[in-house]
This record gives structure tokens, sequence and C-alpha cells, in this order.
């Protein structure tokens, strides 16, 4: 095994080589945090005719934008009915519909900016782990049809083998509208499409912490100088870590749970498509659930699912993660694990992304794991927000989200959360 190294990393093209800049020392907007969110919002600021900068603690991408799974849902955490409840209809269908127009423009813009990242509208099957979970997934397709933009439906146990060659599930939902895409190319052609439009990129440049110079300016001090700054834009997201100043308002607010992935090593064209007759994205209903797919190329599979490390990946979490896999596909007993990484994924504490401005500074951050979509359309919708130019706020625009209590930015209580879950997830299948 690879451990740590990104199968997505090993890529013919460069992923990381950024254009030269002097030292900034005044501009229109500062970016804190260089993955999707970040350089989203800075393409929309620089296509504005605004001076901008994106500074990133280390290489640009290196957080969460290119270490995903490059599943493209715009998914939101909570099920249409569930939102419902808590938000009311009207609420959980604007969600449910600003999820796909994310998804359709992000879509838009890969072909607009030509960027060859395979980006492909290939589906996405969800088992049912049990059958109370495929009932539950029925009454949730009847909902999703009626929100726009939605192609659901279910498959039946007996007639999943179509979609995939497993007994595991109790059949599964279908969407039709969520696709895949290479997470390392797209990020190599959103960071060439930055600094064609004029934004600076400088990495290896933590920003310490913001100060209030008079209305309307900024004081941000980072490892390399200050800069004076218009307006902020904060996308550091599950990496704001709890070392510099600048993250103290939203480590409080956001949590970083580890998602681990591991890609097989190449199983040939022919034994993923038998696997895998569709080549969708895939996943499962547990609480603790697994997401896997082909690799573009659809010679090797990738599966991801929670990690039990804090640093580094260990091969307890290789090994959890290959035992997921095989009680899948069985077959692949014996094939061996060629990467193993993992990452930070942002919940907030309503498990909604969210966009907000607290003290004249703008944050995108929370897309609980489907933020391939997410960070790219929220970036883009906290730029606008923040030059005032937006013709529609996201539904997700509103005040900061609610503190987590006892907490600034160690979730020390994730393994028990997660071992809750892990009985809540024994106890279904038990059943
Ligand atoms: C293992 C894994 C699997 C995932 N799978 C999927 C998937 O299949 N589909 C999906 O939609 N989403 C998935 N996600 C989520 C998705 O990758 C993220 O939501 C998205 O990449 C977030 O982008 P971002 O720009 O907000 O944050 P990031 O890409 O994490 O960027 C934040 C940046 O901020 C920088 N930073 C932090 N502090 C500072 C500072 N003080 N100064 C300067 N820079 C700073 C960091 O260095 C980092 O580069 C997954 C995530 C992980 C980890």
């Amino acid at each position: 095994m690879n451990k740590d190294r990104v199968f997505w990393w090993d890529i013919n093209e460069s992923l990381v080589t950024l254009q030269t800049h002097k030292f900034p020392k005044i501009l229109d907007f500062v970016i804190v945090g260089g993955g999707y969110t970040g350089l989203s919002a800075g393409i929309t600021i620089a296509r504005q005719g605004k001076s901008v900068v994106v500074l990133d603690s280390g290489k640009p991408g290196l957080g969460a934008s290119t270490r995903n799974g490059g599943m493209c849902s715009g998914q939101i955490r909570i099920s249409h009915g569930a939102l419902s409840k808590r938000f009311g209809e009207e609420f959980a269908n604007e969600a449910y519909a600003e999820g796909v127009e994310a998804r359709l423009d992000l879509e838009k813009f890969c072909k607009e900016e030509k960027i060859d990242c395979k980006f492909q509208m290939t589906g996405r099957f969800t088992g049912a782990m049990s059958s109370g979970d495929y009932e539950i997934q029925s009454r949730e397709v009847e909902r999703l049809n009626k929100v726009d933009g939605h192609k659901v439906h279910m498959v039946k146990r007996e007639d999943q083998h179509k979609e995939i060659s497993t007994d595991l599930f109790f059949g599964g939902m279908i969407r039709d509208e969520i696709g895949g895409f290479h997470p390392a190319k797209f990020f190599a052609g959103l960071l060439s499409c930055a600094e064609k439009a004029g934004v600076v990129i400088l990495s290896e440049t933590p920003v310490l912490e913001i100060k209030d110079i008079s209305e309307g300016k900024k004081s941000v001090v980072t490892s390399k100088g200050v800069i004076t700054s218009g307006k902020v834009i904060i996308a550091t997201n599950a990496y704001t870590g709890t070392q510099y100043g600048v993250g103290k308002f939203l480590r409080k607010r956001l949590v970083p749970a580890k998602s681990a992935i591991i890609v097989t090593e190449k199983l040939g064209v022919k034994k993923v498509k038998a696997m895998m007759p569709k080549l969708r994205m895939y996943g499962d209903s547990f609480n603790l659930h697994s997401y896997f797919r082909p690799t573009p190329d659809q010679d090797r599979i990738l599966l991801g699912s929670r990690s039990f490390d804090k640093l580094e990946v260990t091969r307890r979490t290789e090994k959890h993660l290959k035992r997921k896999l095989t009680q899948i596909f069985p077959d692949l007993i014996d094939s061996k694990v060629d990467y193993c990484w993992q990452g930070n994924v942002g919940f907030t504490r309503a498990h909604l992304p969210v966009i907000f401005e607290h003290k004249d500074i703008f944050y995108a951050a929370g897309y609980a794991g489907s933020g391939t979509v997410w960070a790219r359309w929220l970036g883009k919708k906290a730029a606008e927000t923040a030059m005032g130019i937006s013709n529609k706020n996201s539904i997700f625009y509103g005040p900061p989200p609610l503190k987590i209590p006892f907490y600034d930015g160690n979730p020390w209580f994730l393994p028990f959360v997660q071992y809750y879950y892990a009985m809540k997830d024994w106890i279904k299948v038990r059943r």
C-alpha cells in the first residue's frame, strides 16, 4: 500500500504549479484557503475586475479538495423528509433544488472552461442495508421526484444485479442526476482558470489573524507580511485547525471529521464492469456509510468510509475499509490495496452547508461530505454576496451557525459519536 499517497495526485500534468508574484500590499479582497471554495470565490471576484489574493497555509488543493471521492452530488446530508420536519417543506424543496442547480452549474462551468476532469452524470445507486431502509428510501423517492430537477427511482432486491453484483443490499435507490469527476484534474483546471482570471495565489502563507483598521478596511496578518484588504472571505472549512487566531470564530461551529479512502490495485475494466455494470457512483444507507465508485479509467475501485485515525492513516483503517469492500464484493478478498489516505470533512451542528457574514468577514463551509458541488457553488455565492452583486442569495445564507457546546476545534467527542452510530448500524442489520 502507498500509505497516505492519494490516488488522484498521480496525474501526468502538474497538480499545483503557481505563477510567481510579489507579495501584495493592498487589495480589494483577501481569501483565506485555496481549495475549491477559495478558488471559486477568487474567480468570481477577479472576473468583476477586482484585485484578489488567495492565501493557503500549505499547497492549495491539498486539503480536502484533492483528497475526496470525486462524487458530484450536491447532496444534503439530511433526507428531504427529515429536513421538512425540522425546517418546513418549503425550505427542504429549496435546499434540494439548489443542490441540483449547483451541480448543473458545475457541469456547465467545466464545459465552458474546458476542464477535462472526466465529469460524467453516471447516476448514483444507494444500497439499502435493511428492508426498513428500503421502505424509507421508497418514501424519499416520492418526495424527491416532486422537487425540481430530481430523477429518482427504486431498484428491487431481485433486480439489483443489473446495477451491482452483490447480495449485500435489500435493493436500493437510484438518483440519475448525480455524477462524478476526477477531483485533482478538476482542481488543476480550477487553479489555471483562477490564474487566467488574474487571481494571485500564494502557497505556504498561513493567515494568522485579521484586524480591523477602519470601516471597510482590514489588516490581514500572514507569516510573510501584512496585507491591507477591503473584504475578507474565509474558505478554510474543515482545515481551519486550532493553530491560527483567524480560525477562532469558525472552529467553534464546525466539526472536522476524518474520512478515509482506499483504491484497489488494477483489476481491469472487464472485472470492474462485471461488478458495477453501469459504472455509477455508489453508497449504502448506513449512518457510518461507505461510498464507492470505479476510478475514471474504470480499472480500479475506490471506497471511502470513516477513519479511526487522528493524524496519519493506519493499517487499522485500511483493513476496515478493505473489509467494507469485501462485504460488498467478496471476490475482492485477495485483491491488493494500492492507495490509502484520509482527509477532513466539515460538519455544522445542523449538518447543513452555510454561508454567513460576521464582523464584515464572509464564510462558506460545512458541506458534510458533498463539497465537490457545494464548495464551488458556495464559494461563488459567498463572493457574489460579499460584492453585493448576488441576484439570488443561497438558501444557506444566514446568521452564523450555532456554536457546538464545550468545543473549540478539537473534536474530542467524535469517537463517542461514531460508536453510537456504529451501534445503530449494527442493530439495523440484525433486526
Ligand atoms: C476523504 C474525503 C472524501 C470526500 N469525498 C467527497 C465526495 O466524494 N464528494 C463530495 O462532494 N465531497 C467529498 N468530500 C468533501 C469535499 O472534498 C470538500 O467538501 C471540499 O473539497 C471542500 O473544499 P474547501 O475549499 O472548502 O476546503 P479545502 O479544500 O479543505 O481547503 C481549505 C484550505 O484552507 C487552507 N487553510 C487552513 N487554514 C489556513 C490559514 N490560516 N491560512 C491560509 N490557509 C489556510 C488549507 O491549507 C486548505 O488548503 C470528501 C472529503 C474528504 C476528506
